[in-house]
């Protein structure tokens, strides 16, 4: 999760009422939900792995419940409210945005219906109102890829639910830039059409029914031949996964640590709720 403090979060960042415009699905994995508003006609994000903080309606109330007139005290107050009448706060990469339509989109991850935002989207229905916490300039600190301008090439690595962040960054890219991604997906159908202008190389790893955060991502990793200039890499997706990439590029292939960006999208066997509880600061953002 992107960290910022208070103070940045009241600049860099405001809450957008939005409703669902539209889903489509994106093949058995991922359903892309389109949000819409007048509001999302002033949204600012930054591109490549922008994330925004997404706020649903909890278990049977009617819109989500979220003190957006609370300036910087928002997150206390936020907590302060019945957990069952709270909205369900998760956090999600904006896939594209079209301020000119006052529309982004959220591309979800159905892992099942035990996680809030998983079942939400599953059922997502034009008119469902959200609230977004999302960026109020482009560059923001929930924009995360960051290559340095001496970085010969970028490295990527990535499960489905960093598929969506992987996209957003290829579209991006200046010309020029060499990547080399690897991206992880359950199904031979979750294989998206992305962005791969000429210097940019695509693997897709497909796990079939193998847990995801089972190892495939990393072992292909481990045995990839990778061009021996000085890379900037960019590993996202399931928690312990993302930890041990970034452990054998840093201590096994020598990358300089200052030059590894890593996300723990998600952790097994716990929720987001469970993991912002462990960092409030970051929740924050
Ligand atoms: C910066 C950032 C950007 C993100 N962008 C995206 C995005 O664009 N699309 C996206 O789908 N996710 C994205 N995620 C991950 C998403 O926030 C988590 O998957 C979140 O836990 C989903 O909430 P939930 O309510 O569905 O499940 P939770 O209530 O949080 O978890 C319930 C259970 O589901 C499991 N679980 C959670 N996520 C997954 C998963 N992906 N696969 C399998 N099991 C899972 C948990 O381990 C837990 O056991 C992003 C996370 C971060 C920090």
């Amino acid at each position: 999760m992107p960290s910022a403090t208070l103070d940045t979060v009241a600049t860099q960042f405001r809450f957008y009422e939005a409703q669902v415009v539209r889903t489509r699905r994106l093949g058995p994995t991922l359903v892309r939900v389109t949000l819409g508003g007048p509001q999302l006609t002033t949204f600012a994000g930054g591109g490549r792995d922008q994330s925004a903080t997404l706020f649903l309606p909890a278990a049977g109330q009617p819109a989500p419940v979220v003190p957006i007139d609370a300036g910087d005290d928002w997150f206390a107050r936020w907590r302060a409210v019945d957990p069952a009448v709270r909205a369900v706060m998760r956090s999600y990469t904006i896939r594209a945005q079209r301020p000119e339509r006052g529309e982004v989109d959220i591309d979800f991850v159905r892992h099942g219906d035990t996680g809030p935002a998983s079942r939400w989207a599953g059922r997502a229905r034009p008119g469902d109102p959200v609230v977004l916490l999302g960026p109020a300039v482009p560059d923001n600190r929930a924009v995360c890829f960051r290559p340095p301008a001496d970085a010969a090439w970028s490295l990527i690595a990535a499960d489905e639910s960093a598929l969506p962040a992987v996209g957003a960054i290829l579209d991006w890219l200046p010309a020029g830039v060499r990547v080399r991604a690897w991206i992880e997906v359950p199904h031979v159908a979750d294989i998206q059409e992305l962005r791969t202008p000429p210097g940019v190389e695509v693997s897709w790893l497909v796990r079939g029914a193998t847990p995801p955060g089972s190892g495939l991502l990393r072992d292909t990793l481990r045995a990839a031949r990778l061009p021996a200039d000085i890379p900037y890499a960019w590993i996202a997706g399931e928690s312990a996964t993302v930890r041990g990439l970034r452990r054998h590029l840093v201590s096994e292939r020598g990358v300089d640590r200052r030059r590894v960006t890593f996300a723990g999208y998600w952790r097994r066997g716990a929720s987001e709720d469970h993991l912002r509880g462990e960092s409030p600061a970051a929740a924050a953002a």
